[in-house]
């Protein structure tokens, strides 16, 4: 059961998630995120500190730690749980008045980044300590490991976390901290933002736990953006590729890729409202339930690169030698579309663009659209789906597309467009496709 930061973001809500994971009888891994808003304060501490603005960052750390020390008052009732409390967040705050002093790396930055949950978990162990829930705490930083290319190690995940469990045999409920890790180093690493979902999933997959429940403020995924469009219903049934697409595409409610692990070892993944604990939500597993389109979701931040060059009429490698300097620079491609003489690719990064930039003006013309947003349509089948291109088309008629992928997977249409078309193409595919 994974909780995320609004879920455990007020004293009540950390209540009510003692009861929500005491009422089930089966062994339990409960993974707890930062407290809302915990996380960005701790990037913009990072970010204070990186331009030396030593005022700005302990200004920060000190209504932070403010926020703490009334949070305990509220959480807990107890003397000597208080007590412990406090020397918890002293301990926490004192590392990070700390870092003031001394000069910015990136594995401080991300040890700086790890307080959130760190402490999260270890107020929620001593409310459960207080209500005499027996439990036991298991550090995730013993067990979740990155593997040289900084991707989750599920192998040496599954075999550190068997033998943490080893250690507490007669216990029922553990709890421990999403988002954070090691990486092959051994330092302190995360799973990028909005990692908790990612910890669940792999704790999952490493146990092949019965079911994923990744407990959020909201009754499951819905059929469009909450937050751009007003009139959005919840989805009953996903398959994990349906999923998969619009984490990936922007569907903020699960990291983009979190969905890999349970799929592996074929866990389901249920959706869940902390808020609302008896709405149905959304489940995510093999078989996609009903046929046709379900969802859309938009992801912002997309570069286009239209690669052109006559020297790839008839010619045969092109593709390869453009692949090539993608992977050199280790970036993605998100959506790609081809004509004889120009290809066209989207990335979602802009780290090593100039370096790419650089070597494809090697051998073709280039040109680059920043600020554009991939809008996703996503469903079981939809390329059988009678007229849907013609649907989609019509819906969107005021919106300037400028990339279109289909066929590509038979659950997933993309489309690219200028950001600032975003909501305007959300609300009308809402409209004219979902009619709502
Ligand atoms: P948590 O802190 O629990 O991880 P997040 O804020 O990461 O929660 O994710 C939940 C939020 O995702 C919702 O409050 C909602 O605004 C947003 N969201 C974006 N797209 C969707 C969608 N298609 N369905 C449901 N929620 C979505
Ligand atoms: N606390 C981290 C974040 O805000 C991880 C998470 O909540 O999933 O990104
Ligand atoms: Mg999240």
């Amino acid at each position: 059961m994974k909780f995320g930061g609004t879920s455990v973001g007020k004293p009540a809500r950390m209540h009510q998630v003692a009861q929500l994971i005491t009422k089930d009888a089966e062994p339990t891994i409960v993974v707890l995120s930062a407290l809302s808003g915990t996380t960005n304060a701790l990037v913009s501490i990072c970010d204070f500190l990186a331009k030396s603005d030593k005022t700005g960052a302990s200004n920060l750390i000190e209504i932070l730690e403010k926020q703490y020390r009334t949070f305990i008052a509220d959480l807990l009732n107890s003397s000597i749980c208080i007590a412990k409390a406090h020397l918890v967040v002293d301990e926490h705050f004192e590392f990070l008045k700390i870092t003031q002093r001394i000069s910015l790396s990136d594995a401080l930055n991300k040890d700086i980044l790890a307080q959130g949950e760190l402490m999260s978990t270890k107020l929620f162990s001593l409310y459960l300590e207080e209500k005499n829930i027996d439990h036991a705490f298991i550090p995730a930083l013993d067990f979740m490991r990155l593997d040289n290319n900084d991707e989750p190690d599920l192998g040496l995940i599954s075999e550190k976390l068997s033998a943490v469990l080893n250690l507490h045999p007669t216990k029922k409920l553990f709890i421990t901290q999403g988002y954070i890790c090691r990486n092959a180093k051994g330092e302190i690493d995360n799973l990028k933002r909005g990692g908790s979902d990612y910890t669940a999933s792999l704790i999952a997959a490493a146990l092949k736990a019965s079911v994923c429940e990744i407990w959020t403020d909201i009754d499951g995924m819905h059929n469009n953006d909450p937050r751009v469009v007003e009139k959005t219903v919840a989805i009953e049934q996903l398959s994990f590729d349906e999923a998969a697409e619009l984490a990936y595409f922007g569907a903020k409610i699960l990291h983009p890729t979190c969905i890999w692990p349970a799929q592996q070892e074929n866990v389901p993944v249920k959706l869940l409202n902390t808020m609302q604990p008896t709405a149905a939500g959304t489940v995510i597993k093999k078989e996609a339930g009903t046929i046709g389109v379900k969802a859309v979701a938009a992801k912002d931040g997309i570069i286009a690169i239209k690669i052109k060059s006559s020297r790839m009429l008839l010619a045969y490698g092109f593709l390869r030698k453009i692949f090539e300097v993608f992977e050199k620079y280790k970036t993605p491609i998100d959506m790609i579309t081809t004509s004889e003489v120009a290809v066209s690719v989207t990335i979602d990064s802009d780290l090593h663009l100039a370096e790419i930039l650089e070597e494809l003006n090697n051998f073709a013309s280039i040109e680059v659209e920043k600020e554009q947003t991939i809008v996703s349509l996503v469903g079981n089948e939809i390329a059988k789906t009678d007229s849907i291109l013609k649907k989609l088309f019509d819906a969107i008629n005021e919106v300037p597309v400028t990339m279109v992928s289909y066929g590509g997977s038979p659950h997933n249409i993309s489309l690219l467009l200028p950001s600032a078309f975003k909501t305007k193409a959300l609300q009308l595919v809402n409209k004219g496709l979902f009619n709502l």
